[in-house]
């Protein structure tokens, strides 16, 4: 017990050299791409986005309205945004807040917005 004391008390008495994360965030790096998202607004529910990834995890059904996407399964390639024809997809910048619980993230987009893209 005696040989670890220099280090228990340098370790009590010392600044801790981990962050208090998520309390103490830490700025995103430069060109970090960070967390997915669509304005729901501009999709046209082409699809494109869903048949490029290659994690296979965005999910476009154009009769239902819907486009989603499991963000724990996106391996953060951007290729889904590089191919929207019309650019609505775009990366935050900043990291996936923790949460206890995985969820798949359901973007609806309103009848009659389907109707107006399909003109
Ligand atoms: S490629 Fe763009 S417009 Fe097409 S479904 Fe995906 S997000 Fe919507
Ligand atoms: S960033 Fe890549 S892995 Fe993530 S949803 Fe887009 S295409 Fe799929």
């Amino acid at each position: 017990m005696l040989h670890f004391t220099p280090t228990i008390l340098k370790n009590l008495f010392s600044k801790s050299a981990t962050r208090l994360y998520p309390i103490e965030k830490r700025e995103p790096f430069e060109n970090v791409r960070g967390e997915l998202d669509i304005d729901i607004a501009g999709c046209k529910l082409c699809g494109i986005c869903a048949r490029k990834c290659p994690a296979a995890c965005i999910t476009v059904d154009k009769k239902k309205g819907i486009w989603q996407v499991d963000p724990f399964a996106c391996i953060y390639c951007g290729i889904c945004a590089d191919s929207c024809p019309t650019k609505c997809l775009y990366f935050k910048g900043q990291y996936r807040e923790p949460v206890i619980q995985k969820v798949v993230k359901i973007m609806e987009k309103p009848v009659e917005e389907q109707v107006d893209q399909s003109k």
